[in-house]
């Protein structure tokens, strides 16, 4: 038989007595997702111990309640990171974690030694980061999670329709603000 598909199987606990099918987000209903997984060569004897539903991002109003450090604006002691904010996906959370860590050590050091003034640590808005962080923050009634994509910058000064030159020169222009604000 010729294969045309792939099962990743990814181990879930430390014995490797358990094992996630990677990506199976389903609404099928889990007696039948037993009998169409059972059906796939090599898991014929597994046992379910957890069937596959649609995943449902819940997410905080961040638009309302965080500022673009992913501080909570009621309480400046408390940060918000990751998916949580409105913020989808590995690098996005992961970026967002940085910031908060950034600004977090900045807090702590000011609670410390109330005379240091230090400013919070923001990314220009045409870096992506700086550009998921103004979403998750700015007003907007159909907030939705958001990942990393070049919509979410600001338009370049000249209209560029080759999108590969286009991208390049948002991403050159992300790092040359960075040179100039962060460095
Ligand atoms: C099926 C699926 C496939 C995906 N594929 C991709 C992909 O290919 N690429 C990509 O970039 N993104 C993908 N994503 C999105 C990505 O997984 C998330 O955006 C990212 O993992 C969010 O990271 P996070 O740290 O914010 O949240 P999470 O990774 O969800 O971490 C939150 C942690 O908090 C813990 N927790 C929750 N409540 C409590 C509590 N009360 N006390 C203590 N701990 C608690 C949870 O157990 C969890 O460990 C996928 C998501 C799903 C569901």
């Amino acid at each position: 038989m010729r294969p045309y598909a792939l099962v990743q199987l990814r181990q879930d606990d430390t014995s490797a007595s358990m094992y996630n099918l990677v990506g199976f987000q389903t609404n099928l209903k889990f007696g039948e997702q037993k009998r169409v997984f059972s059906s796939l060569p090599g898991l014929e004897k597994a046992e379910f111990i957890k069937y596959g539903v649609m995943h449902r991002n819940t997410y905080i109003n961040s638009t309302e309640v965080l500022d673009e450090t992913f501080n909570l604006k009621a309480n400046k002691n408390i940060f918000f990171a990751g998916q949580i904010t409105g913020v989808e996906g590995y690098v996005e959370s992961i970026a967002s974690g940085m910031v908060v860590a950034l600004n977090a050590i900045r807090r702590y050091k000011c609670l410390e030694n109330e005379n240091l003034k230090i400013q919070k640590c923001s990314f220009p808005e045409t870096t992506m980061i700086g550009a998921l962080a103004k979403y998750i923050s700015t007003p907007n009634k159909k907030f939705q999670p958001m990942n990393a994509n070049f919509g979410i910058l600001p338009p370049l000064e000249e209209k560029i329709r080759d999108k590969k030159i286009k991208y390049q020169k948002l991403a050159d222009r992300a790092l040359q603000d960075l040179k100039c604000n962060m460095i």
